[in-house]
């Protein structure tokens, strides 16, 4: 067993843990010690950026979690803070789950296969539980249209779930396939955006809540497109494999459209006039 970190190249790596042959060094070299893996969090190698910018992401929104809300935000949330709550919490579990996996992927195929379903888990309740969010303060009132929405993302977020769980999604060439469903599943939310704009364009708070959708699916869409086409390190080979791949900038992107979407939905609950307690409905 070794019993330090040993920093190889692409091409030395097993099978199992080939995935982007476009960035060349930096890769860890399998290590079947929980231990050693764990240590790997304070050097260098090409996952350290992808690690930390989920690791400090969770501590971020899992702060916020156990936040008082009451405190952070006056007025309205005061009485409706549940959805705001589900937000950071799915946030929290899908950035310790990435970061979980890019620590410890190094450690075993078996590991390595767990650890990839168990990130592509998290990453669906995330996405179930920011559009949720939305939902819930978008048609805030409107109670029945409301939960036909909520009942829906909820299935879609099963079904995606379910679909990240086969194997082909977790192989290596469909890395298309796995944002694709990604993407599709994004998208589902403009119908509910398309109905709301088309009942009440010209309301300020309108045009508040489809802005606040277009910005982070756009921050979404951009990441999304660098994973995709590993854009990074097809302009500039084996000049970004420890800092700038595709992936670290993915995690950033991801992070920086979460906070995004964060500050966007307290600001649309929090200046909603109409808000009043319709938490009794969903319990
Ligand atoms: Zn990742």
């Amino acid at each position: 067993m070794p019993t330090r970190l040993r920093i190889i190249t692409f091409d030395e790596l097993p099978n199992w843990m080939k995935d982007n042959d476009l960035v060349i060094t930096g890769y860890r070299a399998p290590t079947p010690s929980f231990w050693i893996c764990a240590k790997t969090l304070f050097s260098l190698h090409n996952e350290t950026l992808s690690i930390w910018s989920h690791l400090l992401a969770s501590i971020y929104f899992f702060s916020l979690y156990a936040s008082d809300l009451k405190y952070r935000h006056c007025r309205t949330l005061v009485n409706d803070d549940l959805f705001l709550k589900l937000y950071y919490l799915t946030a929290t579990i899908a950035f310790i789950c990435s970061a979980i996996y890019h620590l410890f992927c190094c450690y075993s195929h078996y590991v390595r296969d767990i650890l990839v379903k168990v990130d592509y888990i998290g990453i669906t309740i995330f996405i179930t539980g920011s559009f949720m969010t939305w939902l819930y303060y978008a048609f805030h009132g409107e109670t029945s249209q409301n939960c036909v929405y909520l009942y829906a993302i909820c299935f879609g977020g099963l079904l995606v779930g379910i679909l990240t769980q086969l194997d082909h999604f977790n192989a290596r060439e469909s890395r298309g396939h796995r944002a694709g469903i990604y993407v599709i599943f994004g998208l589902s939310l403009t119908i509910p955006a398309i109905l709301l704009f088309q009942k009440s364009c010209k309301s300020r708070q309108t045009t508040k809540i489809i802005s606040s959708v277009i910005y982070t699916t756009i921050i979404y869409m951009t990441g999304g497109f660098i994973y995709t086409t590993r854009l990074t390190e097809r302009l500039w080979p084996g000049k970004v494999d420890i800092i700038g791949h595709s992936h670290q900038i993915f995690h950033v992107i991801v992070v920086i459209a979460s906070i995004v979407h964060e500050k966007m939905i307290v600001f649309i609950a929090t200046t909603n006039e109409e808000m009043v307690d319709t938490k009794k409905w969903l319990l």
